[in-house]
């Protein structure tokens, strides 16, 4: 059966259409319609009408035609019509292709149901509309108790069955303009657009109760439960990922009461909660002197002398013991609290360490957040503890990151200027982790450079030699000192002073220890130059 062609027949004689058409007719099916006159047109193909020949071809196929015959030329016909069936059923393919790709990336394979990518952009768009229109919108987030245990007796089959028929039933019974998402594994997502938290409760039982009915897996009876949490905007959060993470919050709630399902409630949280008592127990780690300081030697290499020590600040935490600044320096500087803490711990560094002075004297690096160098107080204040203990300024360094002059850049740098002036010394910590670029660092009063541990700590397996070879070279043509930290073997510390490192720093030479532990250390080693 020879396929049947649609033909639109442009043509003011109606004989030269029979021909055309009798042309075509000996090898298809034809479905033909003629027009003549100008008001059976669209405008385009108007114009192309009152221009001839080749001049209105090119119009028409501007127009989207794909190929043109001239009517003199009728023999061209068959195979040109022939050759646009094939290229539109490449097209057709190409397309479905393309679609079916468009697919996979936001739809779940097993499930065919919408996947996290897509859940998260239905999520958006819902809560831009709700947020326009003064609504809200409910997620629901569920997975299924005791469903690895399931896949583990009757198999990964059985398990996919049961997926499959977990999304259908949940699909069923919520409405169309809901988006019916699966996460990963057991977990499932339910946008309810223009929902509050007492619909989404409504439509929150009618799927676990859809989901809890017993069903027939692989011939066998299966029974299963969910546990499902509820999240809602604007009231628990406002963005997609904050509302997939409390209706998880609150998933694990559901979970651990057996309650089958539960609303967010921050009083449940377990990260506000322990961000709110870890807040309150900083403040008053602060006001009863609960932070101390552990100090880590700074070797010269060539010399063998200990030219410096770094102070690192721990929490003695009353239930938790020795906290690291891992714990709790992020959350001092989001509550502003660093700021009274670093204080604490520059007057710490230079109250413990002027008095074991030695000459030449030690300097006691502290590290600064970026918080810390927008305070315009800072280099006063720092004067005045100097001032307090007696203390010469260049027995003080400063360690920044270079993201911290990345931040307010002018504002760093104004601050850093004056500490400078004082006489203070300055370093890059981390340096390598960063983005700063040669010119900046060469506009920074800066005296000293550390290689972050990270490059140190590959450097025998050949792998970052060249970054820290380069950041040697680069330092030294900047006339800085430059120290390696992390330096937790004696082989990189060979390595370290061949390739010309001024100075290192590591588990090798010390651990960080309290300043007593520290001095007596030094005395013993004899690494104290001239003690
Ligand atoms: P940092 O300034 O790069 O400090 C060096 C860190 O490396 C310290 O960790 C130190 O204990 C650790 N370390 C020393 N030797 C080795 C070694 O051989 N191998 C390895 N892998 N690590 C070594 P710590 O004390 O946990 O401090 C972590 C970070 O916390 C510091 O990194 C610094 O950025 C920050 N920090 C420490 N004290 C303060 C402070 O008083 N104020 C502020 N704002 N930040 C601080
Ligand atoms: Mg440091
Ligand atoms: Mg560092």
């Amino acid at each position: 059966m020879p396929p049947t062609l649609r033909v639109l027949l442009i043509d003011d004689s109606s004989d030269d259409a029979a021909l055309v058409v009798r042309a075509l007719e000996q090898h298809y099916d034809v479905a033909w319609q003629r027009v003549a006159s100008a008001d059976a047109l669209s405008g385009a193909i108007d114009h192309a009408r009152c221009v001839r020949g080749e001049d209105a071809a090119v119009a028409a196929m501007r127009t989207g035609a794909h190929d043109y015959i001239l009517k003199a030329n009728l023999q061209r016909l068959p195979p040109s019509v022939e050759r646009q069936l094939r290229e539109a059923a490449a097209r057709r393919e190409r397309r479905r292709v393309e679609q079916r790709l468009v697919h996979l990336a936001y739809h779940d394979a097993l499930t065919d149901l919408p996947n996290r990518a897509l859940l998260q952009d239905r999520l958006t768009q819902a809560a831009r509309v709700a947020h326009r229109e003064g609504s809200s919108v409910a997620l629901l987030v569920l997975d299924l108790n005791g469903f690895k245990g399931i896949n583990d007796t009757l198999g990964h089959h059985a398990g996919d069955l049961l997926l499959q028929s977990v999304a259908s039933r949940i699909r069923a019974t919520v409405r169309d303009a809901d988006t019916v998402a699966r996460l990963g594994g057991d977990e499932f997502a339910v946008v309810l657009p223009l929902t509050d938290v007492e619909g989404a409760l409504s439509t929150a039982q009618k799927v676990v109760h859809e989901i809890e009915q017993p069903c027939i897996v692989d011939h066998r009876p299966v029974n299963v439960r969910a546990s499902l949490g509820i999240a809602c905007f604007p009231e628990h959060a406002s963005t997609a990922d904050g509302l997939l993470q409390k209706a998880d919050v609150a998933m694990y709630v559901a979970k651990s009461d057996a309650t089958g399902m539960a609303v967010y409630s921050p009083n449940r949280d377990p990260k506000t909660h322990r961000r709110l008592s870890l807040i309150s127990e900083l403040r008053r780690g602060l006001d009863e002197a609960q932070f101390f300081v552990e100090y880590q030697p700074m070797l010269h290499l060539r010399s063998n002398v200990v030219v410096g020590v770094e102070a690192l600040v721990r929490w003695n935490h009353p239930k938790q013991g020795r906290l690291l600044p891992g714990d709790f320096i992020d959350l001092a500087e989001q509550t502003g609290l660093i700021n009274p803490l670093t204080t604490i711990v520059i007057e710490t560094a230079i109250r413990e360490w002027t008095p074991r002075q030695k000459k030449p004297p030690l300097t006691v690096a502290v590290n600064l957040s970026q918080r810390t160098l927008q305070d315009p107080r800072l280099p006063q204040r720092i004067a005045s503890i100097l001032d307090g203990y007696d203390a010469a300024s260049a027995s003080l360094a400063l360690e920044i990151t270079e993201n911290v002059l990345m931040t307010d850049p002018a504002r760093s740098l104004e601050c850093l200027k004056r500490l400078h002036d004082m006489g203070v010394r300055l370093v890059i910590d981390d340096f390598g982790t960063g983005y700063s670029s040669l010119s900046y660092l060469r506009r920074l009063p800066v005296d000293e450079l550390k290689i972050d541990r990270s490059f140190v700590a590959n450097l025998m397996s050949g792998q970052d030699e060249v970054i820290v070879r380069s950041a040697i070279d680069l330092a030294h043509n900047l006339g800085l000192t430059v120290v390696a930290e992390g330096v937790e073997s004696a082989e990189v510390q060979m390595q370290l002073q061949t390739m010309g490192c001024d100075v290192a720093q590591g588990t090798s030479i010390s651990p960080p220890r309290r300043a007593d532990e520290m001095a007596a250390w030094m005395g013993d080693q004899n690494l104290l130059g001239t003690m």
